[in-house]
């Protein structure tokens, strides 16, 4: 069964890619498709992006197709940057940058009011509409420094309070079991064995 995914990160590709591999799906993402659609992210909550970004690609290539939008929430910012993690910093945005900006906004804050988590919301559409929906959520605290080389976005700012260290020191094999993204894969990961049931069935 193919599975094309709505991103360009290599990054959340890989990660989801490693997630679901026992699924022995034939994925792809939006870099390997020719004149791929542009999707607007301008949903006001992590779902309404995720789904529209299935349902733009699912109509575009007529396959089942994965719409995945994720971000960071922290508390002291009320729930910013959530839906705008990724351009948090702006026009000329970088991770660099956007985790630069976090830090700047909790100076002075201690460990317990630096509370944050990260969402990952999966939709799944094929060429007749939307499948399912689904979130993940990961709890953490944002650091008062960057650590770590592994990961993307701002792991290396967020701090896993059981193990003390950031998702960027823990490395990917920790990561994919307890991530936004794991929780909510493993959601998507039972209507994507329903719908490949019910399309053997068909
Ligand atoms: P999206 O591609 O619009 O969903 O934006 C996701 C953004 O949220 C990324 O560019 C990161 O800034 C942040 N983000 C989402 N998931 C993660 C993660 O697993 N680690 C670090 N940052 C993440």
């Amino acid at each position: 069964m193919d599975l094309i995914v709505a991103t360009k990160n290599k990054k959340k590709f890989a990660e989801i890619k490693a997630i679901l591999k026992d699924l022995k799906l034939n994925l792809s993402s939006l870099a390997d498709i020719a004149h791929s659609p542009r999707i607007v992210e301008n949903g006001k909550t992590f779902q309404a992006n995720a789904i529209k970004k299935a349902r733009k690609l699912a109509r575009f290539t007529g396959k089942l197709s994965m719409g995945e939008d994720s971000g960071l929430c922290v508390d002291a910012l009320g729930g910013a940057p959530g839906i705008y993690s990724s351009r948090f910093s702006g026009k000329d945005k970088s991770d660099a940058k956007n985790n630069r900006k976090v830090l700047e906004l909790l100076n002075g804050l201690p460990l317990n009011k630096r509370k944050a988590h990260y969402v990952c919301a999966v939709a799944l559409a094929d060429k007749h509409g939307l499948v399912g929906v689904v979130e993940g959520r990961c709890d953490g605290v944002i650091g008062f420094e960057l650590k770590g080389g592994s990961g993307f976005g701002y792991d290396p700012l967020f701090i896993i309070p059981k193990y003390k260290k950031t998702f960027a020191q823990l490395g990917e094999k920790v990561k994919h079991k307890m991530s936004h993204r794991y929780h909510a894969l493993e959601n998507a990961r039972k209507i994507i064995k329903k719908y490949i049931e019910k399309q053997r069935r068909s």
